[in-house]
Protein backbone atom coordinates (compact mmCIF):
# COMPACT_ATOMS: atom_id res chain seq x y z
CA UNK A 1 0.00 0.00 0.00
CA UNK A 2 1.05 3.24 -1.06
CA UNK A 3 2.14 5.74 2.29
CA UNK A 4 -1.15 7.16 3.40
CA UNK A 5 -2.30 9.29 5.97
CA UNK A 6 -4.57 7.69 8.49
CA UNK A 7 -7.03 8.90 10.97
CA UNK A 8 -8.76 6.43 13.48
CA UNK A 9 -11.16 8.13 15.83
CA UNK A 10 -11.82 6.04 18.91
CA UNK A 11 -8.28 4.48 18.42
CA UNK A 12 -7.09 3.98 21.91
CA UNK A 13 -10.21 1.49 22.08
CA UNK A 14 -10.39 -2.35 21.44
CA UNK A 15 -11.16 -2.10 17.95
CA UNK A 16 -9.42 1.19 17.32
CA UNK A 17 -6.38 -0.59 18.21
CA UNK A 18 -6.41 -3.47 15.75
CA UNK A 19 -7.58 -1.18 13.21
CA UNK A 20 -4.24 1.21 13.78
CA UNK A 21 -2.05 -2.21 14.29
CA UNK A 22 -2.82 -3.45 10.64
CA UNK A 23 -2.73 0.70 8.95
CA UNK A 24 0.73 1.05 10.30
CA UNK A 25 1.33 -2.20 9.50
CA UNK A 26 0.31 -2.10 6.19
CA UNK A 27 2.78 1.38 5.98
CA UNK A 28 -0.01 4.06 6.93
CA UNK A 29 1.13 7.08 9.17
CA UNK A 30 -1.43 6.58 11.87
CA UNK A 31 -2.98 9.58 14.09
CA UNK A 32 -5.89 9.17 16.58
CA UNK A 33 -7.78 10.86 19.13
CA UNK A 34 -7.64 11.38 22.76
CA UNK A 35 -9.84 12.40 25.50
CA UNK A 36 -7.38 11.52 28.88
CA UNK A 37 -3.87 12.62 27.70
CA UNK A 38 -2.15 10.02 30.78
CA UNK A 39 -4.41 7.10 29.21
CA UNK A 40 -3.17 8.16 25.89
CA UNK A 41 0.11 8.90 26.25
CA UNK A 42 0.41 4.94 27.70
CA UNK A 43 -1.33 3.13 25.19
CA UNK A 44 0.68 4.92 22.71
CA UNK A 45 3.69 4.05 24.30
CA UNK A 46 2.87 0.39 24.47
CA UNK A 47 2.50 0.64 20.81
CA UNK A 48 5.73 2.25 20.13
CA UNK A 49 7.08 -0.60 22.23
CA UNK A 50 5.97 -3.28 19.22
CA UNK A 51 7.33 -0.69 16.52
CA UNK A 52 3.96 1.62 15.94
CA UNK A 53 4.37 5.06 15.81
CA UNK A 54 0.41 6.75 16.53
CA UNK A 55 0.15 10.97 16.48
CA UNK A 56 -2.12 11.79 19.78
CA UNK A 57 -4.55 14.79 18.75
CA UNK A 58 -6.71 16.09 21.41
CA UNK A 59 -10.46 15.75 20.72
CA UNK A 60 -13.91 14.63 21.91
CA UNK A 61 -16.09 13.87 18.88
CA UNK A 62 -19.18 15.08 19.91
CA UNK A 63 -17.58 18.75 20.22
CA UNK A 64 -17.56 20.32 16.21
CA UNK A 65 -15.52 22.83 17.56
CA UNK A 66 -12.73 20.38 19.40
CA UNK A 67 -12.59 18.14 16.15
CA UNK A 68 -11.92 21.35 13.77
CA UNK A 69 -8.66 21.57 15.89
CA UNK A 70 -7.97 18.21 16.39
CA UNK A 71 -8.11 17.98 12.47
CA UNK A 72 -6.10 20.72 12.17
CA UNK A 73 -3.48 19.15 14.06
CA UNK A 74 -2.98 16.43 12.49
CA UNK A 75 -3.13 17.84 9.02
CA UNK A 76 -0.66 20.11 9.82
CA UNK A 77 1.93 17.76 11.91
CA UNK A 78 1.21 14.27 10.19
CA UNK A 79 -0.30 15.46 6.96
CA UNK A 80 -3.39 16.01 5.03
CA UNK A 81 -5.96 12.71 5.77
CA UNK A 82 -6.35 10.75 3.35
CA UNK A 83 -8.43 7.75 5.28
CA UNK A 84 -10.61 8.46 8.05
CA UNK A 85 -12.27 5.57 10.33
CA UNK A 86 -15.58 6.78 12.21
CA UNK A 87 -14.92 4.28 14.95
CA UNK A 88 -15.17 6.24 18.09
CA UNK A 89 -18.78 4.83 19.82
CA UNK A 90 -20.25 4.28 23.18
CA UNK A 91 -23.17 2.47 24.68
CA UNK A 92 -25.82 3.80 27.24
CA UNK A 93 -28.05 0.91 27.42
CA UNK A 94 -32.02 0.85 28.69
CA UNK A 95 -35.05 -0.03 27.64
CA UNK A 96 -36.74 3.28 26.12
CA UNK A 97 -39.58 3.68 28.16
CA UNK A 98 -37.13 3.87 30.65
CA UNK A 99 -34.45 6.18 28.74
CA UNK A 100 -32.96 9.42 29.93
CA UNK A 101 -32.82 12.57 27.87
CA UNK A 102 -28.41 12.22 28.78
CA UNK A 103 -28.10 8.56 27.62
CA UNK A 104 -29.91 9.55 24.34
CA UNK A 105 -28.10 12.70 23.68
CA UNK A 106 -24.75 11.08 24.22
CA UNK A 107 -25.01 7.95 22.01
CA UNK A 108 -26.31 10.13 19.13
CA UNK A 109 -23.57 12.35 19.65
CA UNK A 110 -20.85 10.67 20.09
CA UNK A 111 -21.86 7.76 17.32
CA UNK A 112 -23.86 9.58 14.54
CA UNK A 113 -23.30 13.75 15.36
CA UNK A 114 -19.39 12.38 15.61
CA UNK A 115 -19.36 11.11 11.53
CA UNK A 116 -20.63 14.78 10.77
CA UNK A 117 -18.21 16.88 13.25
CA UNK A 118 -15.28 14.97 12.05
CA UNK A 119 -15.84 14.21 8.81
CA UNK A 120 -16.91 17.73 7.53
CA UNK A 121 -13.06 19.41 8.08
CA UNK A 122 -11.64 16.50 6.53
CA UNK A 123 -13.89 16.00 3.20
CA UNK A 124 -13.06 19.19 1.26
CA UNK A 125 -9.50 18.18 1.30
CA UNK A 126 -9.99 15.08 -0.16
CA UNK A 127 -12.27 16.62 -3.39
CA UNK A 128 -9.53 18.77 -3.88
CA UNK A 129 -6.83 15.79 -3.65
CA UNK A 130 -9.03 13.32 -5.75
CA UNK A 131 -8.58 10.66 -3.43
CA UNK A 132 -10.15 9.55 0.31
CA UNK A 133 -11.26 6.64 1.73
CA UNK A 134 -14.02 7.34 4.16
CA UNK A 135 -15.15 4.24 6.59
CA UNK A 136 -17.65 3.96 9.59
CA UNK A 137 -17.79 1.68 12.16
CA UNK A 138 -21.39 0.77 12.60
CA UNK A 139 -22.95 -2.21 13.91
CA UNK A 140 -24.69 -5.20 13.85
CA UNK A 141 -27.48 -3.72 15.66
CA UNK A 142 -27.84 -1.01 13.45
CA UNK A 143 -28.95 -3.50 11.33
CA UNK A 144 -31.31 -5.80 13.54
CA UNK A 145 -32.31 -3.29 16.01
CA UNK A 146 -31.63 -4.84 20.01
CA UNK A 147 -33.65 -4.78 22.94
CA UNK A 148 -32.52 -2.10 25.18
CA UNK A 149 -30.47 -0.20 22.19
CA UNK A 150 -33.18 2.09 20.69
CA UNK A 151 -30.25 5.00 20.88
CA UNK A 152 -27.33 2.98 19.75
CA UNK A 153 -29.42 1.31 16.98
CA UNK A 154 -30.77 4.53 16.15
CA UNK A 155 -27.13 6.06 15.63
CA UNK A 156 -25.91 3.41 13.76
CA UNK A 157 -28.64 2.88 11.47
CA UNK A 158 -27.85 6.60 10.68
CA UNK A 159 -23.98 6.09 10.00
CA UNK A 160 -24.78 3.86 7.07
CA UNK A 161 -27.17 6.56 5.89
CA UNK A 162 -24.43 8.74 6.11
CA UNK A 163 -22.09 6.57 4.04
CA UNK A 164 -24.48 5.65 1.36
CA UNK A 165 -25.43 9.75 0.63
CA UNK A 166 -21.77 10.69 0.90
CA UNK A 167 -21.01 7.88 -1.38
CA UNK A 168 -22.77 9.46 -3.79
CA UNK A 169 -22.09 12.80 -3.51
CA UNK A 170 -17.98 12.01 -3.63
CA UNK A 171 -17.77 9.03 -6.04
CA UNK A 172 -16.33 11.69 -9.06
CA UNK A 173 -13.78 12.42 -6.57
CA UNK A 174 -11.78 9.47 -6.39
CA UNK A 175 -13.34 9.20 -2.64
CA UNK A 176 -15.29 5.86 -1.32
CA UNK A 177 -17.42 5.98 1.48
CA UNK A 178 -18.45 2.71 3.12
CA UNK A 179 -19.52 1.14 6.76
CA UNK A 180 -18.63 -2.29 8.26
CA UNK A 181 -20.74 -3.64 10.73
CA UNK A 182 -19.40 -5.34 13.76
CA UNK A 183 -21.09 -8.43 15.27
CA UNK A 184 -20.05 -8.83 19.07
CA UNK A 185 -16.24 -8.33 19.79
CA UNK A 186 -14.44 -9.38 22.68
CA UNK A 187 -13.48 -5.44 23.66
CA UNK A 188 -14.31 -3.84 27.06
CA UNK A 189 -17.48 -2.78 25.39
CA UNK A 190 -18.63 -6.46 25.19
CA UNK A 191 -16.57 -7.86 28.04
CA UNK A 192 -18.91 -5.57 30.14
CA UNK A 193 -21.60 -6.79 29.35
CA UNK A 194 -23.38 -9.84 32.12
CA UNK A 195 -21.33 -12.71 31.59
CA UNK A 196 -24.74 -14.85 31.70
CA UNK A 197 -25.93 -12.07 28.65
CA UNK A 198 -22.69 -12.80 27.17
CA UNK A 199 -23.12 -16.09 27.01
CA UNK A 200 -26.56 -15.83 25.36
CA UNK A 201 -25.19 -14.09 23.04
CA UNK A 202 -22.20 -16.32 21.82
CA UNK A 203 -25.11 -18.93 21.37
CA UNK A 204 -26.65 -17.08 18.85
CA UNK A 205 -23.09 -16.75 16.57
CA UNK A 206 -23.40 -19.63 13.63
CA UNK A 207 -19.31 -19.70 14.26
CA UNK A 208 -19.83 -20.28 18.12
CA UNK A 209 -17.45 -17.29 19.58
CA UNK A 210 -16.77 -13.63 19.87
CA UNK A 211 -15.26 -12.00 17.23
CA UNK A 212 -11.68 -10.51 17.23
CA UNK A 213 -10.58 -6.78 17.14
CA UNK A 214 -8.63 -7.45 14.16
CA UNK A 215 -11.10 -9.72 12.18
CA UNK A 216 -13.17 -5.90 11.92
CA UNK A 217 -9.54 -4.62 11.00
CA UNK A 218 -9.01 -6.77 8.06
CA UNK A 219 -12.60 -5.72 6.95
CA UNK A 220 -11.75 -2.01 6.92
CA UNK A 221 -8.27 -2.59 5.35
CA UNK A 222 -9.79 -4.34 2.50
CA UNK A 223 -11.93 -0.66 1.40
CA UNK A 224 -8.16 0.82 1.32
CA UNK A 225 -6.37 -0.38 -1.77
CA UNK A 226 -6.92 1.45 -5.22
CA UNK A 227 -8.20 -1.92 -6.45
CA UNK A 228 -11.19 -1.37 -4.02
CA UNK A 229 -11.65 2.20 -5.76
CA UNK A 230 -14.94 0.29 -7.51
CA UNK A 231 -16.52 -0.29 -4.04
CA UNK A 232 -18.42 2.20 -2.59
CA UNK A 233 -21.99 2.93 -0.55
CA UNK A 234 -21.59 -0.71 0.66
CA UNK A 235 -21.86 -2.27 4.27
CA UNK A 236 -19.97 -5.29 4.78
CA UNK A 237 -21.24 -7.18 7.99
CA UNK A 238 -18.71 -9.01 9.93
CA UNK A 239 -20.18 -11.07 12.24
CA UNK A 240 -19.67 -14.56 12.31
CA UNK A 241 -22.68 -15.00 10.32
CA UNK A 242 -25.17 -13.88 13.22
CA UNK A 243 -27.08 -11.85 11.13
CA UNK A 244 -27.25 -12.16 7.39
CA UNK A 245 -29.55 -8.96 5.79
CA UNK A 246 -27.93 -5.76 4.50
P1 LIG B 1 -14.05 0.64 23.18
O1 LIG B 1 -14.95 1.06 24.30
O2 LIG B 1 -12.98 -0.36 23.43
O3 LIG B 1 -13.38 1.93 22.52
C1 LIG B 1 -14.11 3.08 22.23
C2 LIG B 1 -13.16 4.17 21.81
O4 LIG B 1 -13.93 5.35 21.48
C3 LIG B 1 -12.18 4.59 22.91
O5 LIG B 1 -10.94 4.92 22.34
C4 LIG B 1 -12.84 5.84 23.48
O6 LIG B 1 -11.94 6.74 24.06
C5 LIG B 1 -13.40 6.44 22.21
N1 LIG B 1 -14.44 7.42 22.51
C6 LIG B 1 -15.62 7.21 23.12
N2 LIG B 1 -16.29 8.37 23.23
C7 LIG B 1 -15.51 9.34 22.66
C8 LIG B 1 -15.65 10.72 22.46
N3 LIG B 1 -16.75 11.40 22.85
N4 LIG B 1 -14.65 11.39 21.84
C9 LIG B 1 -13.56 10.74 21.45
N5 LIG B 1 -13.34 9.42 21.59
C10 LIG B 1 -14.33 8.73 22.21
O7 LIG B 1 -15.05 0.14 22.05
P2 LIG B 1 -14.82 -0.88 20.85
O8 LIG B 1 -13.42 -0.84 20.39
O9 LIG B 1 -15.44 -2.16 21.21
O10 LIG B 1 -15.79 -0.22 19.73
C11 LIG B 1 -15.30 0.57 18.66
C12 LIG B 1 -16.47 0.85 17.72
O11 LIG B 1 -17.01 -0.39 17.25
C13 LIG B 1 -17.62 1.59 18.39
O12 LIG B 1 -18.16 2.54 17.50
C14 LIG B 1 -18.62 0.49 18.66
O13 LIG B 1 -19.94 0.99 18.73
C15 LIG B 1 -18.40 -0.41 17.48
N6 LIG B 1 -18.85 -1.77 17.69
C16 LIG B 1 -18.29 -2.53 18.68
C17 LIG B 1 -18.71 -3.83 18.84
C18 LIG B 1 -18.14 -4.71 19.89
O14 LIG B 1 -18.62 -5.83 19.99
N7 LIG B 1 -17.13 -4.31 20.63
C19 LIG B 1 -19.76 -4.41 18.02
C20 LIG B 1 -20.26 -3.52 16.99
C21 LIG B 1 -19.81 -2.25 16.86
P3 LIG B 1 -11.83 6.95 25.66
O15 LIG B 1 -10.76 6.01 26.09
O16 LIG B 1 -11.46 8.40 25.79
O17 LIG B 1 -13.18 6.63 26.25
Amino acid sequence: MTTRVALVTGGTGGIGTAIIKRLAQQGCKVATNYRDETKAKAWQEQLKSEGIEVYLAKGDVSDPAQCETMIRDIESNVGPIEILVNNAGITRDSTFHKMKTEQWKDVINTNLNSCFNVTRPVIEGMRERKWGRIIQIASINGQKGQYGQANYAAAKAGMHGFTISLAQENAKFGITVNTVSPGYIGTDMVMAVPEDVRNKIIQQIPTGRLGMPDEIAYAVSFFIPDQAAWITGTNLSANGGQYMGW
